[in-house]
This record gives C-alpha cells, structure tokens and sequence, in this order.
C-alpha cells in the first residue's frame, strides 16, 4: 500500500457536527452515523471521506472541507458531451420544465452549469435566452447578470455540490423573477447504510457531494421559502425508457468499471466493458425498470412579496 492509499481514517470528530439541511448540531455524534468511502474518481479513488448522517432528517454530509477550485480543476464530468444518452436525459428534464410552463422566450439560468451541455441542448431546441454560471468554470464565471431577475433558474445537480445548501437557494430565487419558476433536483440520501457505503458509491460521489438531502428534506427545504411547490419528482431526470438514458444502467457501467468515473467516460473502456459484460446491455434497454437509487426534485414558482 503507497503512502496515498494509507489514509487513516478515523471517527474523531475535532469538532461539532453541524446539518446544513436541518440545522441539527452535535459534538458527539454516534458511530452507526458515521462511515468513509472512497472517491469515484481517478484522482480521489484511493483517497477516504468521511462522512455522517444527520440523525435528525438523514442527510448525509462530507465532514472534512475540501478547496473548490481545487477539486473541480480536473473535474471528469465537466468533460461530458452531448451525446445521444445526454440528448435522452435533458429531453427528459427539458419536458418536467416545460410542464410547469416553461416557455421559449423565457430568460433561463442554467446555475452550476459545468460545461454548459445543457445550455448548447437547450439553445438546439429553441430556448435561446438561456446563459450558464459555474464558478469554477472559467467560460461561465462570473454570474451573468445582464438579464436578472430570470424567468426560469435550473438548479440541477447542484445543490449536493454545495456546503450551504440554503445559501444557494436564497441566492437562486434572489435572482429569480416573482412568478418565476425554480427547479432543484439532486442526489438522494436514502436509504443508504453508513454501515456498507461502497454500494452507494456513485450517488455519494466524494468528494464533490457535500449535502445529500433525502425527498423529504427537499420539500422542508423549499418550504421555508416564500414559493409554491408546482411538482414534484421522486425518479432521476436520468430515468427514461430510451435506451442507454436511466440511472441504473449509469450505475451498473461505474459499477463495470470500478467506480471510476474516468474511464466510465472514457469510450474505449466502454467498449470493452460491453464486450466483457453482456448484462449491461439488459440494464441499457431496461435499466428503467430496476433503479438502484432516485434523485429528488421540484419545480417551484416564487411568491410576490407580502
Ligand atoms: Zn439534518
């Protein structure tokens, strides 16, 4: 074992644990709420974060800080394409939002954006007045802010990358208009055994998921907010019927390939895997049938004030 894979994890806890959902704290928190994975990532894949789950509302929290900018300067995912099983997926989303009365004058915020797949897919099919933000993407930073406040803000798959969780939010319908629609979907914490994480590995996804919420803390989330809720969802905007377009044949792939999202992106040892696992095929056209985990979201629409 190299010094790398040495890392020595251990359940003290210097000091008090603090629940950015439900703001439950404590100093001395129990054992069965503690646990450590690895990353699923090639930089972090023998690397271990610890986690805890709130006792109080099961979210589940990356304990130890980490540097954004670091963490995200090589990020795999922000090497993602548009290509067919994105196409499946955002057509997907695209139609949750489009339900709520998404129209294509609108003004949008894609916040937290990546590398901006979504933005390119919504501008295809007509959503023109559409814009990014990451910050830690240089082409989308700074916050754009030329068409504030936005008809629509999507946050998807962002909130889980935050430590505040509420700030986000707050920031979001900040630059929201009133009326405006807001989706928030994200990585969903149950049920998940802080006894037996490795299972669990994609959803946790360390050391980029800070929060994990579970559905009900997205609902008492937003409900402290001046919002109507339109929608709700249980299953992944990546759950559909298209082929290759579900969240377990997404995860059976990583699962293929050691939990390394890396070479899960990387085309070549896709094709192997496929060669080697006939399974995956099954998981490829039916996977929809057979989730291994869901993601929460909702579409709210912001309340005039007062
Ligand atoms: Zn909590």
């Amino acid at each position: 074992m190299n010094k790398d894979t040495e890392n020595i994890v251990t359940n003290d806890i210097s000091s008090e644990l603090s629940c950015p959902a439900c703001r439950y704290k404590t100093a001395h928190p129990a054992d069965s709420n503690l646990g450590a994975i690895r990353g699923n990532t090639e930089r972090f894949s023998n690397t271990q974060f610890r986690l805890w789950k709130c006792p109080q509302c099961q979210t589940i929290i990356s304990i130890d800080p980490v540097d954004f900018h670091d963490i995200y300067s090589d990020y795999p995912l922000n090497k993602r394409k548009l290509d067919i099983f994105a196409q499946g997926t955002f057509g997907n989303l695209l139609s949750r939002l489009r339900r709520a009365g998404l129209q294509k004058t609108d003004t949008i915020l894609d916040y937290g954006c990546g590398n901006g797949i979504f933005v390119d897919y919504m501008k295809q099919h007509g959503y023109l007045n559409i814009v990014g933000y990451d910050p830690y993407v240089p082409e989308f930073s700074p916050l754009p802010t030329s068409q504030t406040p936005f008809d629509c803000i999507i946050n998807n798959d962002t909130l889980e990358h935050c430590d505040d969780i509420h700030g986000m939010l707050q920031e979001s319908l900040k630059l929201l208009k009133v009326g405006g629609l807001l989706y928030l979907g994200t990585a969903d914490s149950e049920p998940v055994d802080m006894a037996n994480l490795e299972p669990e590995i994609m959803r946790l996804h360390q050391p980029f998921h800070r929060v994990i919420i579970t559905e009900q803390g997205l609902h008492n989330l937003v409900a402290e907010y001046k919002v109507d809720l339109l929608q709700s969802y249980r299953r992944s905007y990546h759950d559909t019927l298209r082929p290759f377009s579900n969240y377990r044949f997404l995860d059976e792939l990583n699962k293929a390939v050691g939990h390394n999202l890396d070479r899960a992106m990387d085309p070549t040892e896709v094709n192997r895997v496929f060669i080697r696992k006939p399974r995956l095929w099954f998981f490829a056209l039916f996977g929809y049938l057979f989730p291994s985990a869901f993601e929460p979201a909702v579409i709210v629409r912001k309340r005039p004030p007062l």
